[in-house]
């Protein structure tokens, strides 16, 4: 059984009877403790590159620094405004998106060109973490027939884009050098379709599946800060995937790797036409 809360008043009458109002506030309550949360985040979130800047702005003030050293500074104190800019960035998406409606059929996206855009990001970026090319990822993506035949997917273009980008880009930085990265795009035999990222990464424990896609939750701090993760990257997802009426699933083993999908309903995708099914498989 839950704890309830209840809010209880008493409201006398002149005879001296009283009038007994008890309400259930427990989701009120949540809600509070949730916003409470969130706001602490947030500052917390804010105020350590805050402090780091702060602290390089008062050396560079004080102390007579070698050419060097000071590029040196400004270079880390580019990385703290960064920081702070990305963060600033992903809490106006979360929030534009709680505060607007969803995007209904909106358009027809290709699933090529989301596709594309998943995979030139995934490249830059482990080119980026990657110390020499040997610690690069090996990718595989669906060859450009592939990707054609997979057809279109309704819904908001930049929206989509991201979302799954950004599980693309979370196997990327998440699975160490040289591990391997596979994204497809299978129909399903409702109709609808299915998008896939599979890992070589960590994996993540079976009690943190569940708290994955909290705002702030993370299972490996310096991991998700080294490679400029805000900690909000999956809880767009989830908004972005429910909008569009898909389902994020999620399958992990600890050690082995992770499998992020996303299920999209046969309303919502459409078939190249001109492909027949048999040569979309
Ligand atoms: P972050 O900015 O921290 O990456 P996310 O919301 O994108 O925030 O992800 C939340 C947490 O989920 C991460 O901090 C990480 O611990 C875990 N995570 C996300 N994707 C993966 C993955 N592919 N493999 C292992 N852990 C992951």
């Amino acid at each position: 059984a839950h704890p309830v809360t209840l809010s209880v008043q008493l409201h006398p009458y002149g005879d001296g009877r009283r009038l007994m109002l008890s309400r259930d506030v427990t989701a009120l309550e949540q809600a509070e403790a949730m916003r409470r949360d969130f706001v602490a985040n947030v500052s917390h979130e804010i105020r350590t590159p805050l402090t780091v800047l702060v602290g390089f702005v008062e050396t560079l003030q004080t102390l007579p620094l070698q050419e060097d050293e000071r590029a040196r500074y400004l270079g880390l104190m580019a990385q703290q405004a960064a920081r702070m800019q990305h963060l600033v960035q992903d809490l106006l998406t979360l929030s534009r998106l709680e505060g607007s409606p969803p995007p209904g059929m909106a358009e027809w996206v290709p699933v090529c060109a989301l596709l594309r855009h998943c995979e030139d990001e995934a490249r830059a970026l482990s080119a980026t973490l990657a110390r020499t090319p040997a610690q690069q990822h090996r990718f595989v993506f669906p060859t450009p027939g592939q990707a054609q035949a997979a057809g279109q997917v309704a819904g908001i273009a930049a929206e989509l884009q991201s979302a799954l980008a950004n599980l693309v880009n979370n196997a990327v930085r998440y699975t160490p050098a040289g591990g391997s990265i596979t994204v497809a795009w299978e129909p399903l035999a409702d109709g609808g379709a299915r998008f896939t990222v599979r890992d070589t990464g960590p994996g993540l424990a079976p009690e943190h599946l569940p708290r994955i896609t909290e705002r702030f939750y993370r299972v490996d701090r310096s991991r998700s800060r080294d490679t400029g993760g805000t900690g909000l990257g999956l809880a767009i997802v989830k908004h972005v995937v429910q909008r569009h009426g898909a389902a994020l699933e999620i399958s992990s083993v600890l050690g082995q790797g992770s499998v992020f999908g996303v299920r999209f309903p046969a309303a919502r995708v459409r078939a190249q036409a001109g492909v027949s099914p048999a040569a979309r498989s």
